[in-house]
């Protein structure tokens, strides 16, 4: 029986497991993929995390690992496929095991939201991408396209621009919700044309993605754009299904939860981008781990 048991060793779980170590509690974290580090994996640079300018985001993922297990953090590869949450004694099951704890974190973050057109799920691995800087190196000196208006998508586009010939960044609206600074950075990169107030409705290939299929819904016109990658950065998803039922989630699956993490359900504590807040980033998912492990304190200690 541990004290706490994470789910996830993305920022958020794993600045958990540094506090939880510090808090002399016996803390397990579970991770279903091979490597811990969550998101960030996926992404080139992380710009805005302080004191470590330009750190790429593997190298952060695997330097928070690491602190973990200089403070003696167990960990196990495993997917949790489902959890028992209600009693004072909390079940986390795997195919082969059940865990139990006294507590449990729930850091699964999030992962990405399908454009759900014609194409994509068939494309998906021979074109259709939903990171750039994992696949974009396939694409130097293609023409790319890039689906969204956020960070990410202002973020992908100009990371694909350093290799690829052209890249097409497809709009819905008539203006970014990106960040400024990116928004300036892509208006200045002569290899990105941006297509405003358009949605992709197909994506067409044989066996290698060849085309995507555009809607301007205010000219109301079709047209069709070749290329050979189709990048996605629509939003995410909060990884929450199992959870559904045992703690609140909101219209968006995430996990209602305040900055100090705690859920509605007694001894169970949300961190990182599964949980509902303003910013999901690196930074406040750390936040939140080490909050949650205050809160867990607290819960085993009878204060709350
Ligand atoms: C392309 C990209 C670029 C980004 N760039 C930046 C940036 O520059 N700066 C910044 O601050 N933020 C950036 N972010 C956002 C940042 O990565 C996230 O906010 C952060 O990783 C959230 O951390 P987390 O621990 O909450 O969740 P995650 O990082 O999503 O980690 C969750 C972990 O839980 C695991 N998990 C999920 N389900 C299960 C299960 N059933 N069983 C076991 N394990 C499970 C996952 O495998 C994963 O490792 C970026 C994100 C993306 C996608």
């Amino acid at each position: 029986m541990y004290d706490v048991i994470i789910i996830g060793s993305g920022p958020a779980g794993l600045t958990a497991a540094i506090y939880g170590q510090r808090a002399r509690l016996s803390v397990l974290v579970m991770e279903k993929q091979p490597m811990s580090g969550g998101q960030i994996l996926n992404t080139y640079d992380v710009d805005n995390y302080p004191g470590l300018p330009g750190i790429g985001g593997f190298e952060l993922g695997m330097k928070l690992r690491e602190h973990a297990d200089k403070l003696g953090a167990e960990f196990v590869t495993a997917d949790v496929t489902a959890v028992e949450l209600s009693g004072e004694v909390k079940k986390v099951l795997t195919e082969q095991q059940t865990y139990e704890a006294r507590t449990v974190i729930l850091a699964t973050g999030a992962g990405y939201r399908a454009l759900g057109v014609p194409g994509e799920k068939e494309l998906r691995g021979m074109g259709v991408s939903y990171c750039a800087t994992c696949d974009g190196a396939f694409f130097r000196g293609k023409d790319t396209a890039v689906v969204g208006g956020g960070d990410v998508a202002l973020e992908d586009a100009l990371f694909l621009a350093r290799g690829c010939r052209r890249v097409y960044l497809i709009h819905r609206r008539d203006e970014f919700r990106g960040a400024k600074v990116l928004q300036e950075k892509v208006a200045a990169t002569p290899n990105i044309e941006v297509i405003w107030d358009s949605v992709v409705v197909s994506i067409q290939g044989n066996e290698k993605v060849e085309a995507v299929t555009i809607y301007n819904k205010k000219k109301q016109e079709q047209s069709e754009c070749a290329v050979s990658g189709v990048f996605i950065a629509v939003g995410i998803l909060p990884n929450t299904a199992m959870f559904q039922g045992q703690v609140a989630l909101d219209e968006g699956g995430y996990i209602k939860a305040g900055e100090d993490c705690v859920t509605a359900a007694a001894g169970v504590f949300a961190a990182g981008d599964v949980r509902t807040k303003q910013l999901r980033q690196v930074i406040t998912a750390a936040a939140d781990g080490a909050n949650a492990i205050t809160s867990v304190e607290r819960y085993l200690n009878g204060k709350s």
